[in-house]
């Protein structure tokens, strides 16, 4: 009888994959929620609530930097009317740049399904949350509204990355969500590749508020800002059924052209 020599644990070099490693990523993600979402590495207990290593949380492009408190642009801190957003407009979180490694992050999450990177995004954006409210008292009952994804996007990709971002927030923050509070009420082409006129014009009209929505200070949930044409859809749509938007979060922002 031949004696099995393998060892439980075996090196990765050698090739060898048992069981476990055969499991879809996605499982794997909410078996073994104690890596680092971009290097991997393993997370202290401390670090593992936002699901990102120390290093790598301070290595998202412009964590740190000043940011305009209109739009999100890292062009300092106070607003510039190049900034594109009017002066009268509600204030834009976000944590940090749409630019490496940050891209690789959301891309991983949401074209990768690799859904428990959502923990670690959606915790960023909660500690983004929660340091604006330390300066600024939200108004009780306020509410964290997911920006829809287009249908075709749903049908293609089987679940709402904003919506789980939005769960996330939630959890972290005590806020409740205002589910279903939008909807697409009509497809529109994919934004990216459109001119900033195209994009305004594309999404006009594309969602509809929930009558739920009608008196409640509302939170904007979305993933990545561009251009802001898609928020700025969602928060027409919300104030068209009698919501109140006040914020709107976003992960990260993509930087203006011809910015660091
Ligand atoms: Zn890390
Ligand atoms: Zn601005």
């Amino acid at each position: 009888m031949a004696i099995d020599s393998a060892p439980e644990a075996p090196p990765a070099s050698t090739g060898y994959a048992p069981a476990w490693r055969r499991l879809p990523q996605a499982l794997l993600d909410l078996l073994l929620p104690r890596e680092c979402a971009l290097c991997a590495g393993v997370l202290d207990p401390a670090e593992s609530a936002a699901g990102m290593c120390v290093e790598c949380a301070r290595s998202l492009p412009g964590a740190d930097a000043p940011r305009c408190a209109v739009c999100g642009l890292r062009n300092g801190t106070a607003h510039r009317p190049s900034c594109g957003a009017g002066a009268a407009s509600i204030p834009t979180l976000v944590c940090c740049d749409y630019a490496p490694p940050a891209d690789r992050l959301v891309t991983a999450f949401k074209h990768g399904r690799r859904l428990a990177l959502g923990r670690a995004i959606g915790a960023a954006m909660a500690a983004r949350l929660e340091a604006y409210r330390q300066a600024q008292a939200l108004p009780s009952g306020t509410a964290l509204l997911a920006v829809p994804i287009a249908p075709s996007r749903l049908a293609g990709r089987g679940f709402d990355p904003t919506a789980l971002l939005a769960r996330r927030i939630g959890a972290c923050s005590g806020l409740p969500v205002a589910s279903a509070g939008l909807a697409r009420i009509r497809d529109t082409r994919p934004q990216p590749g459109l001119a900033r006129a195209s994009r305004r014009d594309n999404l006009h009209g594309a969602m509809r508020g929930s009558p739920a929505l009608a008196g409640r200070t509302l939170v904007l949930v979305d993933d990545i800002i561009t251009s802001g044409a898609t928020i700025r859809e969602a928060e027409r749509a919300a104030l068209a059924a009698g919501g109140r938007p006040v914020l709107r979060l976003a992960f990260a922002r993509t930087p203006a052209p011809g910015s660091a």
